[in-house]
């Protein structure tokens, strides 16, 4: 009798202070959604998310007119993230990725050799974020893995033929999300990246539109599920998850159509998450694409080694003190 009560005791108190509680993350990047725009839009779970954390406006791009100068384009965004480093340091130029600098080493290839049990997933509608950014099993990368992998359905040709009004895209996004909300509820992963395109197509086409309205709409309703499955490791397991939302680039105004240069509005970019001791840069409108590697490992809390950490170009957003 004594012993159960001193269980049930040690129970009631591991929330209370929260040791080992096991700390897990997912990132989202919704492809080239203007902040103006996203702020206009109905967005409920967004929202949600950014009114347990916070959401600022932010920029990419590096130093403009510096030697930091990093092209407003998608997988050089990304790669900004995943590296904390801007395009002079990690050669990722555009699309093509040609010869990506891989001594910078991505978020997963730090965790992974910080941590080489942890569980790392990528959910995402361009495979090449894995085979090419992330380099997964490369030499060059150490030949790391990734423990679960949701992506290449933009290849399959038959299953989602490619249409002109990219409606593919956007059944694949809705796809990506679910398998994401579905792994992250029942496995957990400790790292994940969950990459949504079809925002990015309806700015191209229709730039400041209702298409690209609904597009941001739609991507709302997919993080929702991811947070709901968030919601339900907290509840269930001794966990403590971070998400972190962002965009790659913002849209040239005024029609929000392109991107790829530096003016101000291809430059402008947004962040939300649901953690809530931010520092005064992520409220500052100045904090930037490189900040967000420095912001996850923080959390984290995984070492890294010096010779990587030295290369990074931002620092972090939270106020862990
Ligand atoms: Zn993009």
């Amino acid at each position: 009798m004594f012993n159960r009560f001193i269980f049930f005791f040690l129970i009631w108190l591991y929330p209370v202070f929260g040791f080992s509680q096991e700390k897990k993350l997912v990132f989202i990047i919704l492809d080239g959604i203007p902040a103006e725009e996203l702020e206009l839009a109905n967005t409920p779970n967004l929202d949600r998310i950014a009114k347990a954390g916070g959401y600022a406006r932010a920029f990419t791009g590096g130093e403009k007119g510096g030697k930091t100068e990093t092209p407003t384009i998608s997988a050089v965004g990304y790669n900004s993230l995943l590296t904390g480093t801007w395009a002079n340091k990690h050669q990722v130029w555009d699309n093509d990725i040609k010869a990506p600098d891989y001594s910078y080493w991505t978020i997963f290839r730090l965790f992974r050799e910080a941590k080489p049990s942890a569980k790392l997933g990528i959910f995402s509608t361009w495979e090449d974020n894995r085979t090419k950014l992330l380099g997964e099993g490369l030499k060059e990368t150490g030949g790391f893995k990734l423990d679960f992998v949701f992506d290449g359905f933009e290849k399959d040709t038959l299953t989602y033929p490619h249409d002109s009004d990219k409606q593919y895209i956007q059944k694949i996004d809705n796809l990506v999300s679910y398998e994401a909300a579905h792994i992250l509820q029942t496995e957990g992963p400790d790292l994940s990246w969950v990459y949504l395109e079809y925002t990015d197509d309806m700015g191209h086409r229709f730039g400041k539109s209702p298409q690209l309205s609904s597009a941001i709409e739609l991507a709302d309703q997919q993080v929702g599920r991811i947070w709901e499955a968030i919601q339900f490791r907290e509840k269930n397991y001794n966990e403590e998850w971070l998400i972190w939302i962002t965009t790659d680039h913002g849209r040239r105004a005024p029609d929000f159509k392109d991107h790829g240069g530096q003016s101000d509005s291809e430059r402008e970019i947004w962040m939300l998450t649901n953690f809530s001791n931010l520092n005064s840069r992520f409220h500052s409108g100045k904090a930037s694409m490189v900040d967000i590697l420095p912001t996850l490992i923080d959390f984290l809390e995984v070492s890294v080694p010096e010779a990587q950490s030295k290369n990074w170009d931002g620092e972090s957003l939270l106020n862990k003190n």
